[in-house]
């Protein structure tokens, strides 16, 4: 792994005040361990982080003194009791003339928005759609390599779980082992429960490994990731156990067409609709239209579903440094199913595969 520049805290936050001024709001504040870590590099929990338009303060509480004292950027930080939330009437940034504190929505819950409003009687605070998350949905050169090495343990991961993919093995231990061998190349830890579905569970487009024992026959779909320095992957594979039949090498073989299209039609320019169209209009055209029950794809970074969504609904651009999963699947009930998972960069010529595990048809 090469050295990677540290990430510029500065340009994160301008960009954020830059947000404030085109919302008209005096702060911004955040509680979530993603967006503290991507605005100041606080990796602990239980932080709250206030951004106005010259100065930024972090709260949080005795157990992380020397973690934030080292961590943090870009905002000076305060020890307070626990109840973070509790401490708003008494921050003096907060309490000068008729703040308007903008909050994203998705990030509090009901009770905590209903903390907030009722906190600080001088303030007018405001729930928003989204603030920090286009800017997140951009990655940097630094953000790419990053994500890029939890790419490549995925990968590294696969190449040495197909050796344990047999008939008598329980897709619990499959799973298990694929996350020991990714933990020992590096990975901090999983963004998500492993998937591996064999047989008819394959079937299942989020079954989570089970008892199950894996069968002469058998497709396996392994959905997995690996995290490295807070940054995701998010790969699937679908392998046979044994000789395939002629239907499943078929229904593999639409389910790679789509795949491979729809990373061809991934540039900058492309809205998140159209690129989930390439590959679902090959996929119905196959005539599977009501076996592809899901969206393409989504974007990846410090979590592992971030913007820009890849889905019928999705009106979003594609853009230079998003990261984005193209993931098309086909799921015939009690039969079995096929997804295929690439990360994928978008570049401003076009796109890079980061995922380098082969997609012809595994038979192990
Ligand atoms: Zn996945
Ligand atoms: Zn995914």
């Amino acid at each position: 792994m090469p050295r990677l520049k540290k990430p510029d805290y500065r340009q994160r936050l301008a960009a954020l005040r830059k947000s404030l001024n085109d919302e008209d709001v005096d702060f911004a504040l955040f509680n979530d361990q993603p967006r503290l870590r991507y605005l100041c590099g606080y990796t602990g929990s239980n932080g709250l982080l206030i951004v106005g338009h010259s100065r930024a303060e972090f709260y949080t509480d005795s157990r992380y003194t020397t973690q934030a004292k080292s961590e943090v950027k870009g905002a000076k930080v305060a020890i307070v009791p626990g109840d973070l939330l509790a401490q708003l009437p008494k921050i003096a940034l907060l309490q000068k003339g008729r703040p308007k504190v903008a909050y994203e929505r998705a990030q509090f819950s009901e009770a905590q928005a209903k903390r907030l409003h009722s906190s600080v009687p001088n303030a007018l605070f405001v729930g928003l759609e989204e603030l920090v998350a286009p800017l997140m949905a951009i990655k940097d050169k630094t953000e790419i390599a990053t994500i890029e090495e939890a790419v490549r343990i995925a990968d590294f991961g696969f190449e040495h779980i197909l050796e344990h993919i047999r008939p008598g093995v329980r897709e619990h231990d499959v799973a298990a082992e694929l996350e020991y061998i990714m933990k020992r190349e590096g990975s901090e830890g999983i963004p998500f429960d492993t998937i591996c579905a064999s047989g008819p569970r394959s079937a299942l487009p989020h079954g989570r490994a089970a008892m199950r024992k894996i069968r002469k026959g058998d497709f396996v779909t392994l959905d997995f990731g690996a995290i490295y320095d807070g940054y995701v992957s998010d790969m699937t594979r679908t392998v046979v156990v044994g000789k395939p039949t002629s239907k499943q090498k078929r229904v593999y073989e639409v389910v790679r067409r789509a795949q491979a299209a729809a990373v061809r039609a991934s540039r900058p320019g492309i809205t998140g609709q159209k690129l989930d169209d390439v590959a679902r209009k090959i996929i119905n055209k196959a005539g599977f239209r009501k076996q592809f029950g899901h969206g393409l794809g989504h974007g990846i970074g410090l979590e592992v579903h971030e913007g820009p969504g890849v889905n019928p609904r999705s009106t979003v651009t594609m853009r230079p440094g998003m990261v984005i999963t193209i993931e098309p699947g086909v799921y015939i009930p009690n039969w079995g199913g096929v997804r295929i998972e690439d990360d994928v960069v978008i570049t401003r010529s076009g796109h890079r595969v980061l995922t380098q595990s082969e997609k012809k048809l595994i038979v192990l």
